[in-house]
């Protein structure tokens, strides 16, 4: 039960799920829905194929395949699908792949208002979302705006199974993080955080089996389950230290995205635990753990994902760097943040240390 001064203010957003295995199919009557006939279909180059077989489903429904969607939405390639966009005189986009292709659609919508239909195939999270990034000039600007959140979204878990064991491992760390960054979120609510919670346990049970057996449908919709709700969460609230500190070091050292969340999470979670104390204890629950932040690294461990920045790839001269970026401008944690705090943080991740409590 929450505690009787229960105070929150909360946003629901508007956006239709479909979810269920072979929920593809209803792909052509949920376009219909949206009162579009046009759509542009997108993807990355590595889904090109399934982003064609997307458009040969859709039939006369698709105007074109834009197949260039690569990691976090450069300017150039939005400009040529904002282009190709408009030269087909499409009225959707139909975004077919993991955050990178929902975050070009988003590109898309923010100028031209055309509604966005997301089929997800990984666990990011993006299309329950409306945060729309693009980068220019090397540096990636973020934005939340209502136009860009996905009007329709098809989860159907068997287009999940391609997903390399690995990239399911982090990229539903990643989402996980969005749970549990919501749990003791500035705008925390009880729904949310139920959501989170969920979300949790989804996650780390569906992980478990999809990185044993890939095409397990049960453990996959298990996962997709989790990362709806993670999505969920990360659309919702705000989120703090830890999404701040893969932000520095994916935009600054060019880390992986999903790794560097699959690294950090432990470590950013072990900084905060003292000052979010029910927040941690829901964490550790829904992990079936006596401690979050060692929870969280347990279960990277067994997934197989990297623990140590070292290993993917930065070196001990940026430590300082990043601490010196982490802490330049403030932002909300319930720990407050200083810099020898954070480059303790950074040195354990590096070394991929086990957090001690
Ligand atoms: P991604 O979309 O870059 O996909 C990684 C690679 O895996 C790509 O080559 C892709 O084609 C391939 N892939 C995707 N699904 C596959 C499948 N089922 N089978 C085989 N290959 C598959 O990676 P991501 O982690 O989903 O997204 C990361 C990006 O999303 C980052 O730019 C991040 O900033 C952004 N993001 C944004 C939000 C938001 O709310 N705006 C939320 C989360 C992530």
């Amino acid at each position: 039960m929450p505690a009787f001064d229960l105070r929150f203010v909360y946003d629901m957003l508007p956006s239709r799920v479909v979810f269920g295995v072979g929920c593809l199919d209803k792909l052509s009557e949920e376009i219909e829905r949206l009162g579009a006939s046009r759509a542009l279909v997108l993807s990355t180059p590595d889904q090109s194929d399934q982003g064609r077989k997307i458009a040969d489903r859709l039939g006369a429904r698709a105007v074109g395949l834009f197949d260039k969607a690569v990691m976090h939405v450069p300017i150039k390639i939005a400009e040529q699908a904002r282009e190709q966009a408009k030269a087909l005189g499409a009225d959707c986009c139909v975004a077919v792949g993991g955050g990178s292709t929902t975050g070009l659609a988003k590109a898309i919508a923010l100028v031209s208002t055309l509604p966005i239909l997301a089929i997800p195939t990984t666990y990011a999270g993006s299309e329950m979302t409306p945060i729309w990034g693009i980068t220019e000039d090397g540096l990636k600007k973020t934005g939340r705006d209502p136009r860009v959140l996905p009007r329709t979204v098809l989860y159907d878990p068997t287009l999940t199974v391609t997903m390399p064991p690995m990239l399911s491992a982090t990229s539903g760390m990643n989402s996980i993080a969005h749970c549990v960054e919501a749990l003791y979120s500035k705008d925390a609510n009880p729904i949310i955080s139920m959501i989170a919670e969920e979300g949790i346990r989804a996650l780390a049970s569906g992980l478990s089996m999809v990185v044993k057996e890939p095409a397990n449908l049960e453990a996959r919709s298990n996962a997709l389950y989790g990362a709806w709700l993670g999505g969920l969460s990360l659309g919702a609230v705000g989120m703090a230290l830890h999404h701040k500190l893969c932000h520095t070091l994916g935009g600054t050292f060019n880390l992986p995205h999903a790794e560097t969340h699959t690294v950090v999470l432990p470590h950013a979670t072990a900084y905060t635990a003292s000052a979010a104390p029910e927040a941690m204890s829901r964490v550790a629950r829904a992990l079936g753990a006596e401690s979050a932040a060692q929870g969280l690294y347990n279960l990277a461990a067994s997934l197989g994902a990297p623990t140590s920045l070292a290993a993917l790839g930065l070196t001990a001269a940026d430590l300082d760097k990043a601490a010196d970026i982490a802490v330049q401008s403030p932002y909300y944690n319930p720990r407050p943040i200083t810099r020898d705090g954070i480059r303790a943080l950074l040195q354990d991740a590096f070394d991929g240390r086990r957090p001690s409590q």
